[in-house]
């Protein structure tokens, strides 16, 4: 299940931006490194008690050439589109303004829970401010102050009892979710029109899901998929869809939905900073992973330039050393069928699960023969080791001392379980463990 997103609304200075930062907290975002995206981050994963979810602070995409109400407007559409659940956030010091009756007003059209916060409710004498916004008919409002951190608490109580659950499940265990994400023009569209376009193909007229109208659902060979729509592949319709952020927000959304991401690179262009920062995010995201080099046809090559093309990928995407690379062409379809072949292939990789008594077998003999180091007389010692989950595939290795476990090892470790196993195209997850 792909985690719930929770979008804050509002228009400017109501503190948005403070209470996201409040949700999200120390984490490191990727967004914020996106070139482009720098300036402040909107989108970041966050947890509140047991619930993991992402969170938007829509004020942070930028319409700026749009009229003021119209921004407001789009954030409000924004939040409509990608979120589970909305925060509407208001200024408790300021009533209720027209603007606020503004948004409520758009948001009065959406199906999605929507909660109301009444931010800068800085100590308890303040609390009767809140009671002015009922009038926005938006339900009981929720005190908060992001500056203090007070409020928070509850107001995340009720957003988590929001979110959809088990049963509002998209699509069946057996689809493969997958998604095309790469710069414009790469080819993403042409890529998929070309899947579709295969004979064997079934598409579905199936009516979108409640979570996303664009999602395409066919079967191949008795395999049902859905693919994943980014903003570079469908129409164009609204003036945010346009922005920058917005579009890596959206790629953001896909890969968090799928199981399988393909990214997709221009062979005639090359790469370039922001195809890692987004493939990065894949990988973070625990994802199967391919790469896809489109546009071969208009290349110049010789025997040497694949060669030089895979180890320059590999250069650049260091941390993808697991993710086939593929050659293709969408417009002239070579081996475009041979995408979906590898798209299964890693996906089963991704589910894999290793039977506790050959992954310790594999992880004895890794060991015995290369030992942990010791440091200043103490040694790690690695007792077993048991495969905790899939998609990615996670294992946790109990040790003595979990301390003394070096990414170095932990990589010896990795690189022994891929030799034994097929994991190509998935990342790996290795937890040390204490053994009590
Ligand atoms: P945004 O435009 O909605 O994202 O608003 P910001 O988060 O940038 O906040 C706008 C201003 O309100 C900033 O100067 C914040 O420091 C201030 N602010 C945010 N939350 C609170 C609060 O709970 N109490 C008070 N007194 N000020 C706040
Ligand atoms: P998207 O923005 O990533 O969805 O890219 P499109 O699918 O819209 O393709 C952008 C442009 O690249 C279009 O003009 C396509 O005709 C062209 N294109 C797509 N795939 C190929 C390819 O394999 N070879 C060549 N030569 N052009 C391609």
């Amino acid at each position: 299940m792909s985690k719930p997103v929770v979008a804050i609304v509002g228009r400017p200075n109501v503190g948005k931006s403070t209470i996201f930062n409040r949700v999200v907290g120390e984490r490191v975002s990727i967004v914020e490194d996106i070139p482009g995206v720098t300036r402040d981050r909107i989108y970041s994963s966050a947890d509140w008690l047991t619930h993991e979810f992402n969170i938007i602070d829509t004020g942070g995409i930028d319409l700026r050439d749009e009229p003021f109400l119209e921004q407001i407007r789009q954030q409000a559409e924004i939040a409509m589109d990608e979120a589970d659940v909305i925060i509407f956030l208001v200024n408790g010091r300021d009533g209720v303004t027209t603007q606020d009756e503004q948004v409520a007003k758009i948001l009065y059209r959406t199906k999605k829970p929507v909660i109301l916060a009444v931010n800068k409710i800085d100590n308890p004498d303040m609390r009767h401010l809140i009671y002015d916004f009922y009038t926005l008919g938006m339900g009981e409002p929720f005190p908060l102050s992001g500056s203090h951190g007070l409020g928070l608490g509850d107001l995340l109580d009720e957003v988590a009892k929001n979110f959809p659950t088990e049963d509002d499940e998209e699509y069946p265990d057996d689809v493969i979710k997958f998604s095309l994400i790469g710069r414009p023009n790469v080819g993403k569209s042409s890529l998929v029109n070309s899947f579709l376009g295969e004979e064997r193909v079934i598409v579905s007229e199936v009516a979108g899901t409640t979570r996303d109208a664009i999602d395409t659902q066919y079967e191949y060979n008795d395999q049902p998929y859905v693919i994943i729509d980014t903003a570079g592949m469908r129409k164009k319709g609204k003036v945010y869809e346009t922005t920058e952020k917005y579009s890596v927000l959206r790629a953001l959304r896909a890969i968090e939905r799928s199981d399988v991401v393909l990214v997709v690179l221009n062979a005639e262009e090359g790469i370039q900073e922001q195809d890692k920062k987004i493939a990065g995010y894949a990988h973070e995201a625990g994802k199967a992973v391919i790469i896809i080099v489109n546009k071969w046809d208009a290349v110049e090559k010789d025997e040497k330039t694949m060669n030089v093309m895979t180890r320059k990928i590999r250069e650049h995407f260091l941390f993808l050393d697991y993710a086939p690379i593929m050659f293709v062409s969408a417009i002239s379809g070579k081996r475009v069928h041979n995408i979906l072949e590898i798209v299964n292939k890693v996906n089963d990789n991704h589910s894999r699960r290793i039977q506790s008594s050959i992954l310790n077998e594999v992880i004895e003999d890794a060991v015995a023969m290369n030992p942990a180091p010791s440091d200043k007389g103490r040694r790690l010692r690695v007792y077993y080791a048991t495969q905790v989950a899939i998609k990615p595939p996670t294992f946790v290795v109990f040790v003595n001392e979990p301390e003394m476990m070096h990414f170095s090892y932990e990589r010896f470790l990795q690189n022994r379980i891929r030799e034994s196993f097929d994991f190509e195209g998935t990342p790996l997850r290795l937890i040390t463990r204490a053994r009590t």
